[in-house]
């Protein structure tokens, strides 16, 4: 824009966008005390067969403790990105998150795990070595695991990230598309792509029961990914309709609020624990089908 305007121009830099950028900084070096201090946690989300209440796995899910206020990971995974900080921080949360699940599964509890994993996280010089240490370390079989990506990952600049992701495919790492629906993948690409699972973007189903358009369009999604034989989690589950019409539509999976909030390691076991019924791993859901 400032080329546009025309020679002898010279862009200037809004207030806001100063402080924004202080800002950025500030929390950059923050981020570094704060990975040095164990000021992060990793919780846990509950995945759940729609059709069982089964818990088929957990999402991990970075928080980070300032002080006593948390912050959102929307709020600090970009700054952690550009410090550098992302790399280790995302090796910790990994290695926390496999630890706990293999300890799970060494108690003869069937469950999976799902850890996010940013673009620059896959572009990493040694990011499928440090996978295959994680797996390696924790005891976590590679099946066990799934790598969330957003769309962008796979179809921006993809040749280097999809050579990456299905080196660790083929040790039987699982790769979901995280946020289905609201990026850049067009169909054609998901026939091509070595993708696993989609997960249904909280904006569709949203809409569910409210929305005609979102209702079919999250039906189609479902559809599509029976189809193309992909699993199909649907996120964002807050309210008992939209769990009824997603076992309608026979989504396989789901997860959110009103299944389970995301939680630290001990309560996933309590919940679990509590909520028996009959079959282990399972979690009592409103609406249980019958
Ligand atoms: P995501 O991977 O799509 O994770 C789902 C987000 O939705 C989580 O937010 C979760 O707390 C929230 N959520 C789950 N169920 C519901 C619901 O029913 N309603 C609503 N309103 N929200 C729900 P969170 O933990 O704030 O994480 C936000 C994003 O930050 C994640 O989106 C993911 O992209 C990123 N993120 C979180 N942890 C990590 C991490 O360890 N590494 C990386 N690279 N990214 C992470
Ligand atoms: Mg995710
Ligand atoms: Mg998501
Ligand atoms: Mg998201």
């Amino acid at each position: 824009r400032a080329k546009e305007l025309g020679g002898g121009r010279v862009e200037v830099f809004a207030p806001h966008m100063h402080a924004d950028a202080v800002r950025r900084l500030e929390l950059g070096s923050d981020l570094q005390r704060a990975l040095a201090e164990e000021e992060f946690a990793v919780e846990f989300q509950p995945v759940v067969e729609l059709g069982t209440s089964r818990v088929t796995g957990v999402e991990a899910l970075v928080r980070w403790w300032r002080g006593s206020e948390p912050v959102p990971p929307e709020e600090f995974i970009g700054p952690a990105e550009e410090s550098g900080l992302m790399i280790p921080l995302g090796d910790w949360v990994l290695h926390e998150a496999c630890r706990e699940v293999a300890r799970w599964r060494a108690d003869s509890w069937d469950i999976g795990l799902s850890v996010n994993f940013t673009a620059r996280q896959i572009a990493a010089p040694r990011f499928v070595e440090s996978v295959a240490a994680a797996l390696e370390e924790t005891g976590l079989p590679p099946s066990a695991l799934t790598l969330e990506v957003r769309e962008e990952v796979l179809v921006e600049d993809a040749g280097q990230n999809v050579e990456r992701l299905s080196r660790l495919r083929d040790l039987g790492v699982r790769l979901a598309i995280d946020d289905f629906g609201t990026g850049y993948a067009s169909l054609a690409y998901l026939g091509q792509l070595p993708v696993d699972i989609i997960k249904i973007d909280p904006s569709f189903v949203a809409g569910l029961g409210r929305d005609e358009t979102l209702t079919l369009l999250t039906r189609t999604i479902v559809r599509l990914g029976r189809d193309l034989g992909l699993t199909v989690v649907a996120e964002g589950i807050e309210r008992p309709e939209q769990l009824e019409l997603l076992r309608e539509m026979d989504c396989p999976r789901g997860q959110g609020f009103l299944v389970a909030r995301p939680m630290a390691a001990g309560r996933v076991e309590s919940l679990v624990r509590t909520n028996l019924r009959g079959t282990p791993g399972r979690i009592e859901l409103p609406l249980e089908g019958s």
